[in-house]
């Protein structure tokens, strides 16, 4: 009986595990970077000209100069083998949510019989893996399967285990991008640019803006015997079914709490791996949901943080296993509790400070300052529903537009002081704005700014996208996703509001405008413009959802349809016109999205169907048995009116459980239809909608009746670990 199963596996999943300790002797900063080929190595192992040349292509963006290629591969293999390494290969992010791998042994025949390591520059700058079975969206027909992985220099590369990693860009043989990092780092290029002219008005001096990305990693662990027992969780990353445990988050008492001494351990186990790897990790808490957890580094250059992040979600999987846990990423593992998000901080800084920071004394640098801010909020606002399609995703969609953060609108969160900035800067009149550089005093009265702009008593939780003091938070992005989709198209959209700014403010001065006097006058106008962006109220609030339809924001929550905004006519302009993707890129891309869409569904369709089928009903028809005999019993033990009596709680329940039954069993073979038909569309999108509209919420009606069945059935019999034993860890 499957009951025993369930016994022995949370029996199990609460006898203490022996876990080792991992401790080290040395202190996080002598062990920083033991595993990266970092600028302290390749002093180490480089000749002082290619050292030089790699700091160029490193601080300042420099081409990388093909000639040293063969010497840095040579110093990399020096280095790698002297940490034992036997094996190299290029590290991607195809369009899949993972990384991708092939690794390589160093090894070539030495022309004498023998062997010799041998790891040469063109090996290191590109490779053609057989990329046939990545995504490509229809980029690539068959005949031309070849893809190329070209070597990102500005990404370090790392030793795993006994493997070299080495940080790869992934292109068709046409040339499309077919992963996440090359419309990242062409978006990078254009914010950089963008932003790089609109800085210099205010410090001529600066030569480079530089995109930081801080990343928040939600999590949660999970007992791995009880996660094996739950092919739900295995095949689709989420429970399917399961009752609400009676005590789960309400008594707010996991945010912040102690940390279980389990999860202590497997979280300085992987803090220790990340900072070896250079990755700087800093926090860890509770987060609010029994089971939940956070991990965030600090911030770092956006494109390195990125890899980071990817190299943090495989590590934080593998190493859950070593401690007896499965770690998931998963938007949504729990119905009615908190999901998982990965807030993106991002800012902009020049090699001087960053440009968003609280305005320093100076009128300039508060012009400065409200430069970026309504810039980037132009941004938002003229790409909202873009921005929302850039987080969307099968699983994401659990927390978007659900009772929970974010609401599937995009809308910012300034905080009083500096809305009221805005606001001033607004209202005050054109000769208000004299000169603020010269000897004209400044009178337009700009209020004065504290150093620390908002306190954690003025946060607003519900914002998808939040001025937190010196950077926005784009908190909609789902823990599961490479953030290089959410970062890529902010900062292109950054790029776009700058790059229009500094056009408007030329165009004035042309006319004969001051400096500042045009800076103002730009600024105005788009305060006025981006009003319907701005919200600091309740998010969560049906209000809003009301309000934000009649300011035009985008409302739209259905997945496959919220994927259209990446084809709008603004869209692809936008992305074309900052040279970080073509029209045939972004329609692939879309492609990908939708049938990634219809798989995910296809598959949690499938095993729950099974499930119903397999698991459930065939244990509530034995325990509906057992509850007739015992009736059938009492009739012949009872006179019929006593028995009647005594029965009548059974028969009740008899009953209930037929109802249940004869729903799922009618919905499941109505879910098979609705897939049928959804598969016979040929049109990948159409094809998503379908499951969308037709598939996905059967998965939610016909749950409904099994967690009820959960609620009567025998605790003995029922086949799966539930939520009460999956969420507390002990
Ligand atoms: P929270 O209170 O939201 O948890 P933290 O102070 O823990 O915020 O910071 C969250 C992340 O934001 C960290 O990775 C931190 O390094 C990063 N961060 C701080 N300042 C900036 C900035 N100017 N730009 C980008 N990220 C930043
Ligand atoms: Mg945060």
């Amino acid at each position: 009986m499957a009951s025993k199963l369930r016994f022995k596996v949370v029996d199990e999943a609460f006898k203490k595990r022996p876990v080792e300790v991992p401790t080290r002797s040395e202190r996080p900063s002598e062990f920083f970077g033991k595993y990266v080929f970092n600028k302290q190595k390749m002093y180490q192992y480089l000749s002082p000209n290619a050292y030089h040349k790699m700091c160029e292509v490193i601080d300042e963006g420099a081409p990388f100069d093909i000639t040293i290629a063969d010497e840095v591969a040579e110093g990399m293999k020096r280095w790698a083998m002297d940490l034992g390494v036997t094996h190299y290969t290029h590290w991607f992010q195809p369009l899949t949510e993972g990384t991708a791998e092939k690794h390589d042994g160093f090894v070539e025949h030495d022309g004498k019989g023998g062997m010799v390591e041998q790891f040469e520059g063109k090996i290191l700058v590109q490779q053609e893996p057989d990329a046939s079975s990545f995504p490509n969206g229809g980029i690539r027909s068959t005949f031309e399967a070849r893809g190329y992985s070209a070597w990102d220099p500005t990404s370090p590369v790392f030793v795993i285990g006994d493997t070299l990693m080495i940080p790869t860009i992934f292109i068709a043989y046409t040339g499309e991008a077919l992963d996440y990092k090359v419309p990242l780092k062409k978006a990078l290029y254009a914010v950089d640019r963008a932003a790089t002219a609109v800085a210099q008005y205010f410090y001529p001096e600066v030569k480079k803006v530089v995109c930081n990305l801080g990343w928040e990693q939600e999590y949660f662990l999970v007992d791995e015997s009880l996660y094996t027992a739950r092919p739900d969780l295995v095949m689709t990353g989420r429970t399917l079914l399961g009752h609400d445990s009676a005590k789960n988050q309400q008594m707010d008492d996991h945010y912040f709490g102690s940390i279980p001494e389990r999860v202590e351990n497997f979280m300085r186990d992987i803090e220790i791996h990340a900072l070896e790897l250079g990755i700087p990790v800093k926090t860890r808490h509770n987060e609010v949901a029994p089971g939940q957890f956070e991990l965030a580094p600090i911030f770092e250059e956006a494109n390195l943080a990125v890899d980071h992040n990817m190299l943090m979600m495989a590590m934080m999987k593998r190493v859950a296993r070593k401690h007896g846990f499965r770690c998931l990423l998963h938007e949504k593992p729990f119905k009615g509790i908190n999901g998982s998000g990965k807030h993106c901080n991002w800012s902009l800084s020049t090699d001087t400070g960053v440009l968003l920071h609280a305005p320093g004394r100076t009128p300039l640098d508060t012009l400065r300052f409200v430069t970026f801010i309504v810039e980037t909020l132009k941004a938002v606002y003229d790409h909202n529903g873009l921005l929302k399609a850039s987080i969307m995703s099968a699983t994401n969609a659990h927390r978007l537009g659900a009772n929970e953060a974010p609401p599937a609108i995009i809308s910012s969160f300034l905080g009083r002081t500096v809305s009221d900035l805005l606001d001033h800067v607004a209202a005050s009149s054109e000769d208000e704005s004299l000169s603020v550089s010269g000897k004209t005093k400044m009178r337009l009265d700009i209020p004065s700014i504290p150093e620390i702009l908002i306190d954690n008593t003025d946060r607003n939780r519900t914002s998808p996208f939040a001025f937190t003091g010196n950077r926005f938070e784009f908190r909609a992005v789902g823990s599961e996703a490479n953030c290089a989709s959410a970062m890529l198209t902010l900062n292109t959209a950054v790029a776009e509001a700058l790059t229009s700014f500094k056009q408007r403010v030329d165009a004035h001065i042309a006319d004969g405008l001051a400096l500042e006097k045009a800076i103002l006058r730009v600024l105005r106008e788009d305060i006025n413009y981006v009003r319907p962006i701005r919200f600091d109220g309740n998010g969560y609030s049906d209000e809003w959802k009301e309000e934000a339809a009649r300011r035009g924001l985008d409302c739209e929550t259905s997945c496959p349809v919220v994927f259209d905004r990446y084809l709008d006519e603004a869209s692809v302009r936008m992305f074309e016109g900052q040279h970080v993707m073509t029209r045939v890129e972004l329609r692939a891309r879309n492609e990908i999205k939708w049938e990634t869409y219809t798989k995910k569904i296809q598959i949690e369709s499938r095993v729950f169907g099974d499930l119903c089928m397999n698991h459930i009903i065939p244990v509530v028809t034995n325990y509906q048995s057992v509850l007739i005999d015992n009736v059938h019993k009492l009739k012949e033990i009872f006179p019929a009116e006593k028995a009647d009596r005594i029965s009548a709680n059974n028969l009740r329940l008899i009953e209930q459980i037929s109802e249940h039954e004869t729903f799922i069993i009618e919905q499941v073979q109505k879910m098979i239809d609705e897939r049928k038909r959804a598969n016979r569309i040929a049109d990948e999108r159409e094809k998503a909608v379908a499951y969308h509209d037709h598939v996905a919420p059967l998965l939610e009606t016909i749950r409904y009746h099994v967690d009820k069945l959960e609620l009567v059935v025998d605790d003995e019999l029922w086949p799966l670990p539930k939520y009460r034993e999956l969420l507390f860890i002990r």
